[in-house]
């Protein structure tokens, strides 16, 4: 019995993976792949693609934003729960990372539900509020260059519809928020972005420990 959050070591991981993770043979692949590259680490582990999956199903979500792309774990993953219609809006500048992700779309039969944007993220992310795209998401995830956390979770809030959902990656970053000699601007602006959650009484909250920490913010 516990009252706070276990501590999951390997052995005890292995079994959680074996038995809540169902990934596709596509998203596995996808794995592989990626894990051949110099910044895997930037990949989102395969139990938080599960919850990401759950969350937008439960939700019903049919309007979904990424910021942050990579190789397309996580936007493979939310498109393959979407429904047909169902539109996801990609953020990413490498054309490199979203040539592997576009393969993928394909591989999973979700390339026409994803709409990818190469470029910066906050011109992107102004663009739809200009268009008039505010409150029109159901869910959005933040996964890209943390120094820009802040502005990306304003954005964000402002496109999604009041109950809509925004999950935001690496907020524990490997422990280093908790550590007081890393002062590399990323780490700052994470801890920074933790503050304003915990004190946005727009939101219900809660950082769930899963991956690098994954903090979930409903819009009210
Ligand atoms: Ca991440």
């Amino acid at each position: 019995m516990s009252n706070k959050t276990l501590n999951v070591d390997a052995k005890l991981y292995d079994y959680l993976l074996t038995v809540s993770v169902r990934e596709p043979s596509v998203l596995a692949e996808l794995r592989e792949e990626t894990a051949r590259l110099p910044n895997a680490g930037m990949q989102i582990s395969p139990e938080q693609g599960a919850l990401m999956q759950l969350l937008v199903e439960v939700m019903g979500a049919r309007q979904c934003l990424e910021v942050g792309v990579f190789t397309g774990y996580s936007s493979t993953a939310v498109a393959l729960s979407l429904p047909a219609d169902g539109r996801l809006v990609a953020c990413d500048v490498s054309v490199e990372f979203t040539d592997v992700a576009r393969r993928y779309w394909r591989r999973a039969g979700v390339e026409e539900r994803i709409d990818l944007r190469l470029g910066p993220a906050l011109g992107t992310l102004d663009a739809l509020l200009e268009s008039g795209r505010a409150g029109t998401f159901d869910f959005a995830f933040i996964d890209a260059d943390k120094d820009n956390y802040f502005n990306y979770y304003e954005r964000c809030l402002k496109l999604l519809r009041p109950g809509g959902l925004l999950a935001v990656d690496n907020v524990l970053w490997e422990g280093n928020v908790v550590n007081p000699a890393d002062d590399r601007s990323s780490t700052r602006a994470i801890r920074a972005l933790n503050e304003v959650i915990r004190a946005d009484t727009r939101v219900t909250i809660s950082l769930v420990p899963i991956g690098d920490g994954l903090f979930l913010v409903r819009k009210r």
